[in-house]
């Protein structure tokens, strides 16, 4: 959502604010509530006695940790917002096209694409990014490998519209275990719901009208059958997210089982994010190629914690095995909101720190987000997210004494830095946020990359301010000097 808002997609509906991601256990909807379970509990609750109402709690976090809330958007309400936007912004997009081939060489990539009828083109282009799903095609040409769990289970399931609001008490997601059906019940919030079958059984309409109706535990209610489909539930990482000039992203780069946090899609699209303005850095020339390698570097480790927290969490504890230790729970905003990113192009990043903490336990650390706070912009309150523009690199600090580095720094620097003098392009609500949220002091300073990550802070300005900053900015942004563009 973060992200989204960044890029000026506004019209994405948060959840509700007593959404929760409770699931229950029961026979049926409307026979025998056994117990429930929140996504990160290792244990489930026994349900009272008398099956009590959801009680009303905010959805996200309970402190404040971004303006954003989450949202329980379907995938494919989702997609085409993001298509159209895309398009908007010149995008060409070719549907009914398979790729069968890629080549590479020192200049480039060469795509080999097949449509309906066969006709074959080639399409060449600097950078491919291999963000084609779990079944990678890239990948397996690539003959990259995947560690992990693997496979667990091949699952038939079946979407379907039906009014059975009326008998989830707010719940969105339901374990349905009877002798003869073993299924998963989850909500699209509109209306549509998934059965997913603990089994790969082909079932007919009729059979799967009788399964919903076993599920909900009546059958006086209308069902509009959508589709059905089967899917693997799978876990498993490449070995790398890079191969030269191809970069696999999403499931094509970690498969990760649906899970309550939304490891699948949101790690997937903090992959391109993380991905797109370094390409964009390199493409236009002023950042070096080798800025790319930092993809790899920052994000496979994201997933790799992703695949042994969810094995660590209630719903996935039953599969896990010697593969997969179970290592210690991380807390869920710490998951969300606070992996640290290690990386050639994180200076002063400090290997020894837990690979994910809450946002208000960090503090401005090389590698983490930007964190979260309110300042006064043109009069207006806004979230800091707000003031870091997509695609430029920003030194924010509270002294004006930096005003004059980044001009040198921009005198001979290949990539533009921003300045934002905390005091006189905004004003913060609380005198100390600053100095506390970055860990400096009044003089001092952050380097925030454009995907909102802090590549560099310091404490206290130093007496050669310009020659530090062009040195760390050289670094980070790998940019080649302004001469060279
Ligand atoms: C049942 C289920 C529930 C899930 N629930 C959640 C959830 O609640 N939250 C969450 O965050 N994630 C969830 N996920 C995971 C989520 O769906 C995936 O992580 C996400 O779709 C991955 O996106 P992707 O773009 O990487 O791959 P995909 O969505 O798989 O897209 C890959 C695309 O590439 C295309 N393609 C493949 N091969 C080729 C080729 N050779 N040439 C051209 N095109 C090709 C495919 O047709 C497809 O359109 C769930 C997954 C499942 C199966």
């Amino acid at each position: 959502m973060e992200i989204y808002r960044a890029l000026g997609i506004e019209n994405i509906e948060p959840a509700p604010e007593d959404f929760k991601l409770e699931r229950a256990h029961v026979e049926s909807l409307t026979g025998k509530w056994l117990d429930e379970s929140s996504w990160s509990d290792t244990e489930r609750k026994p349900k009272a006695e008398k099956p009590v109402e959801k009680p009303p709690r905010p959805s996200g976090p309970k402190k404040e940790y971004s303006v954003e809330r989450a949202s329980a958007i379907p995938q494919d309400k989702l997609e085409p917002m993001l298509e159209a936007l895309a398009l908007e912004r010149g995008a060409d997009i070719r549907r009914q096209q398979k790729l069968i081939l890629v080549d590479q060489d020192q200049d480039g990539v060469i795509a080999t694409v097949t449509d309906d009828e066969g006709h074959e083109q080639k399409i060449r282009g600097s950078y491919l990014i291999a963000a084609d799903g779990n079944r990678s095609t890239v990948r397996q040409l690539l003959q990259i490998p995947r560690n992990g769990r693997g496979h667990m289970q091949t699952l038939s399931s079946v979407l379907f519209r039906a009014p059975i609001e009326q008998w989830t008490k707010g719940f969105v997601q339901f374990d349905i275990s009877q002798p003869d059906l073993k299924a998963f019940l989850a909500s699209y919030s509109d209306g549509r719901w998934a059965l997913m079958f603990k089994d790969a059984i082909d079932r007919d309409e009729q059979a799967l009208r009788a399964a919903i109706y076993q599920a909900v535990g009546r059958s006086d209610f209308p069902i509009e059958i959508i589709t059905t489909g089967r899917w693997e539930l799978t876990a498993l990482v490449a070995d790398t997210f890079q191969a030269g000039r191809i970069f696999l992203a999403g499931d094509a780069a970690h498969t990760l089982p649906p899970n309550r946090g939304g490891y699948g899609a949101n790690t997937g699209i903090h992959d391109v994010h993380n991905l797109a303005w370094k390409l964009a850095a390199v493409l236009s020339g002023k950042s070096s190629p080798e800025l790319l390698d930092t993809y790899n570097a920052e994000r496979r480790p994201v997933a790799l914690l992703r695949h042994d927290q969810i094995f660590v969490r209630a719903d996935y504890k039953i599969h896990l095995d010697t593969a997969t230790p179970a290592g210690q729970k991380i807390d869920d905003d710490a998951m969300e909101f606070g992996q640290i990113y290690h990386s050639q192009g994180i200076i002063g990043a400090d290997e020894r720190l837990p690979r994910a903490n809450k946002p208000d336990e960090w503090n401005g650390q090389p590698g983490t987000h930007m964190p979260h706070f309110w300042v006064l912009k043109d009069g207006k309150k806004a979230p800091t997210l707000d003031l870091i523009n997509q695609g430029a690199w920003t030194l924010i600090s509270e002294s004006d004494e930096w005003s004059e580095a980044v001009s040198t720094v921009n005198e001979s620097s290949s990539v533009p830095l921003e300045f934002i003098h905390i005091g006189e392009i905004v004003q913060l609500v609380h005198e100390d946020d600053f100095e506390k949220s970055f860990a400096v002091s009044q003089s001092g300073a952050a380097l925030i990359r454009p995907d909102g990550y802090i590549a560099w802070r310091v404490d206290t300005i130093p007496s050669d301010a310009a020659e530090t900053l062009k040195g760390v900015m050289s670094k980070a942004s790998f940019s080649i000097g302004r001469s060279q563009v």
